[in-house]
């Protein structure tokens, strides 16, 4: 089960429950098993999820539920909070200081996505001002250095490693050694992959460790790894100090559950993830925007961020405005989805915007979205002034639909369809009423405000 899915899957558990009449035991006891099923499914480990189910339990008071409180938002809430406790070790990592010289020792299974990984984060903190460099210490998979070596040159990071040379432990206290000397302040040592099951490889990478006193170990977890991810992530945390997890190709339709596991088996948190194979497809990993994108309640701060980045500027006051008036009409979402034609790989911005993640822009069918905005917008074409600018839907009576339908030349199915998109952004983005506009910088405020 991919991400998406997870919390679409998650969503509906929540959704039914909420539209029971009367929330008893068994209702709360439906709802939490469809969603102990979900996470299952996308490989969250056994135990944790089982605690995950007592913990809520024993949060969710259903004498709350039961006066008719805000149903949804409880649960939804407990849930929220136990992922990010799952996600949250509770203490941060290692971060290394500009200026001053860290050594990061990269470790994990072959094919995880390791050398690529490396670059990656070289590359993340070279544009930050950094002085990265890389040492290639994997003397085991031929080709390795040569990758090491491509990907270096690419980026115009300084490497080292060797042909001939076949100590690990050598190649890797020579390179940091190097690197020290010209005053590089991250050293990266990119080592071989391993399995849990081959010992002697788990020696050698703890003798690299042991030589080269790395400050911080990173453990490169390919997110489509699935249950093995708990042993494997605990085999590699009990040889070396690992201090935190990055997870890669959450781009593909990895079954993400092996992230949560990963974070229990090695009580380090997850601080950047990978998300296709290009240099730059590296993001900051944070636990409650993630999460909140995980159960569709959007990452407001990102959504914040992302309006002030690619909404025109002339156009952001006007929006925002409109927005904290609770003001969603059909030509806001016009002109929202000419944004977001225009601004390229669609699916990476929107499926941070609250309600536009995982219905209507499935990650991977980032063609078949387009197209159907494009669709959509044909319909809208179609509207007159006034049923653009007025946010009640009531004005779609059948012949106005029928009318539309005709005038873009697409079924009355379709207007319906859109019309019902309409309905479900306006309802989340009604959240917004009342709300001051945030400038830049007051984001976090925003999102604290809408996750409570
Ligand atoms: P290593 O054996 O652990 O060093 O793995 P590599 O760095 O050689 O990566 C293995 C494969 O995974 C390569 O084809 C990479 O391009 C690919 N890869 C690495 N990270 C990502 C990612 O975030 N997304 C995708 N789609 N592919 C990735």
């Amino acid at each position: 089960m991919v991400l998406a899915q997870l919390g679409g899957s998650i969503s509906r558990a929540i959704q039914q429950m909420s539209n029971a009449t009367i929330i008893d035991e068994k209702v709360l006891n439906d709802c939490l098993n469809e969603i102990t099923r979900a996470l299952l499914q996308s490989d969250v480990q056994f135990k944790l999820v089982r605690d995950m189910q007592t913990n809520i339990k024993k949060i969710v008071n259903l004498d709350d539920l039961a006066a008719g409180h805000n149903k949804r938002k409880i649960i939804q809430q407990a849930i929220f909070n136990e992922l990010c406790k799952m996600l949250d070790p509770g203490k941060p990592s290692f971060t290394p200081k500009k200026g001053k010289t860290s050594v990061v020792m990269f470790v994990g299974l072959q094919g995880s996505g390791k050398t690529t990984t490396c670059t990656k984060y070289a590359y993340y903190h070279q544009k930050k001002g950094w002085k990265p460099a890389l040492v290639c210490a994997d003397t085991f998979r031929a080709g390795a250095f040569d990758q090491l070596k491509q990907n270096a040159t690419k980026a115009k990071i300084p490497f080292y490693g060797s042909y001939m040379e076949s100590d690990p432990v050598k190649i890797a206290v020579e390179g940091v050694e190097r690197f020290k000397k010209e005053n590089c302040d991250l050293i990266i040592v990119d080592t071989s992959g391993r399995h849990k099951q081959e010992a002697a490889l788990f020696e050698e990478m703890r003798q690299v460790s042991e030589a080269t006193k790395p400050d911080l170990v990173l453990f490169v977890m390919d997110s489509s790894i699935g249950q093995a991810a708990f042993d494997q992530a605990q085999a590699f945390k009990q040889s070396v100090a690992v201090g935190a997890v990055i997870v890669t190709k959450m781009d593909g339709h990895a079954k993400g559950g092996g992230a949560l596991s990963a974070v229990a088996a090695t009580k380090s948190p997850v601080i950047f993830i990978g998300t296709g194979e290009h240099m730059d497809e590296f993001e900051v990993f944070d636990v409650k925007p993630f999460v909140s994108r995980l159960l569709g309640m959007g990452d407001w701060s990102g959504f914040m961020d992302k309006i002030h980045e690619v909404v025109p500027m002339d156009q952001q006051p006007e929006l925002l405005q409109k927005l904290s008036e609770g003001n969603f009409t059909l030509r806001i979402m016009y002109e929202q989805f000419q944004n977001i034609l225009k601004m390229g790989p669609i699916g990476q911005v929107f499926s941070m915007l609250p309600g536009f993640s995982a219905e209507l822009m499935p990650k991977g069918r980032e063609k078949e979205s387009q197209a159907k905005i494009k669709r959509y917008m044909t319909m809208m074409d179609s509207m007159t002034n006034e049923e653009l600018d007025s946010s009640n839907p009531k004005l779609m009576n059948e012949s106005r639909i029928m009318r539309i339908a005709r005038g873009s030349g697409r079924q009355v199915r379709e207007v319906m369809e859109m019309l019902e998109e309409y309905k479900r952004l306006a309802k989340i983005w009604s959240k917004m009423k009342g709300l001051k506009i945030p400038k830049k910088g007051e984001m976090s405020a925003l999102s604290r405000n809408m996750n409570a």
